[in-house]
């Protein structure tokens, strides 16, 4: 049977090779900085490619590059690269194309930082961004000027789960010349190959559902061998690589991404119903709802929801900080993508660097309430929220 063609449990147990050092059998931490070279003439055919082989931890690492190769193939591509964070991971993907003078389109509703990263600090260095409402496939193409070098999307997005229809996107950008990178940490490999939806990149904050256990940050991009080899010469000379304990937790975590988001998905659209039919709940932002504007493209482009979701309060701000005092099983804290269930508040948390302005243009309200919905029996997440909601 041709290996491609393995279910995606299969590949994330097995595509990462079983010829492992001393017969291991779970790929070893590599905790070295370095590796020592037999002779002179070793270590400079390493250093000009003659060899095969490994030099300096910064540069590639034998866990890394195990754990690279289970991602490569999970989204279809030929090269993975892994990085120290999901920030650093969408700073070498945009930043392996875009100079000084070039300009990028990217949505308008985003993960805070990296609403700064390509508003603020790209912006310093001479890269213009315009943010527009890619869910409007016309409104990317407005936006596009002589100078424009990449498109980047967040799909779904943090944390409105706007829906962008990368087949669209990707058709549009590519008629003129960008590259197409799509941060796809929300639904992970398992429910989107944005690769095979058009893209040139699909990166993830593998802090999130790929690590799955809430113990390691990192980021990942995948893309085909052209595109990926600048964006590892970027993490190679930015140092943005991840130390070989993480690359092992993720590589833990990625074997059990298939199984985890089955019943992430299955809890989070019982909680979302179950809110969405709650009077205090005056809005779910949740593509897994029949009646949310991205539901018909999320169906098409994703294979299952995800589990991580908003919604707003009908009380407004206060009611939505009471709700967070009132809970007991879930926890309040940042971050998604862990065994159990987070819940927080955008406004004054994840996006509190965003300026007031571009937070409402995001769609960002004040009464919104984001939850990651965990592993938990469903039924123990909702009794949880009940009562919270009673105390508001
Ligand atoms: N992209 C999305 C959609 C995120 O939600 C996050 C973090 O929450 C990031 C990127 C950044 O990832 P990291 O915290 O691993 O740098």
């Amino acid at each position: 049977m041709d290996a491609s063609q393995r279910g995606f449990m299969t590949r994330a147990l097995h595509a990462e090779g079983h010829e492992k050092p001393y017969h291991a059998h779970t790929m070893p931490i590599f905790q070295t900085s370095t590796f020592y070279f037999d002779d002179a003439e070793h270590g400079a055919d390493l250093f000009a490619k003659r060899r095969p082989g490994h030099i300096y931890t910064r540069i590639g690492n034998p866990t890394v590059e195990a754990y690279e190769r289970v991602v490569a193939n999970l989204e279809g591509a030929e090269e993975a690269v892994a990085f120290s964070s999901g920030m650093a991971a969408i700073f070498g993907a945009l930043m392996s194309r875009l100079r000084a003078g070039e300009h990028l389109v990217s949505g308008d509703t985003l993960y805070g930082p990296s609403v700064n990263l390509l508003g603020q600090t790209m912006a310093r260095f001479g890269i213009e961004a315009s943010f527009v409402d890619t869910s409007d496939p016309e409104a990317i193409r407005a936006a596009v000027r002589p100078n424009t070098r990449a498109l980047f999307l967040e799909t779904p997005a943090n944390p409105t789960c706007r829906i962008t229809d990368l087949q669209a996107a990707s058709k549009l950008a590519h008629e003129h010349d960008l590259l197409v990178v799509v941060d796809g940490t929300f639904a992970t490999p398992y429910f989107q190959r944005a690769l095979d939806l058009g893209a040139d990149v699909s990166l993830h904050s593998t802090t999130k559902f790929i690590n799955g256990h809430g113990d390691a940050v990192g980021g990942i991009v995948s893309a085909r061998a052209e595109v990926a080899g600048p964006i590892r010469k970027f993490r190679t000379d930015a140092g943005a690589c991840p130390a070989p304990m993480d690359a092992f937790l993720n590589l833990r975590g990625v074997r059990t991404l298939g199984l985890r988001m089955e019943r992430h998905n299955e809890n989070a659209l019982a909680v979302a119903h179950f809110l969405q039919d709650h009077p205090q709940v005056s809005r779910v932002y949740f593509h897994g709802l029949e009646a949310d504007p991205g539901h018909a493209v999320a169906r098409r482009q994703m294979s299952g929801f995800g589990a991580t979701f908003s919604f707003d309060m009908a009380g407004g701000y206060d009611a939505a900080r009471r709700l967070l005092e009132g809970i007991e099983v879930m926890t309040l804290a940042v971050s998604l993508g862990t065994l159990d269930t987070l819940i927080q508040h955008p406004a004054s948390m994840t996006h509190a660097s965003v300026p007031e302005d571009i937070m409402r243009q995001q769609g960002l309200t004040p009464e919104m309430v984001r939850i990651h919905v965990g592993l938990e029996e469903a039924d123990d997440i909702i009794a949880d929220l009940q009562t919270a909601l009673d105390g508001v």
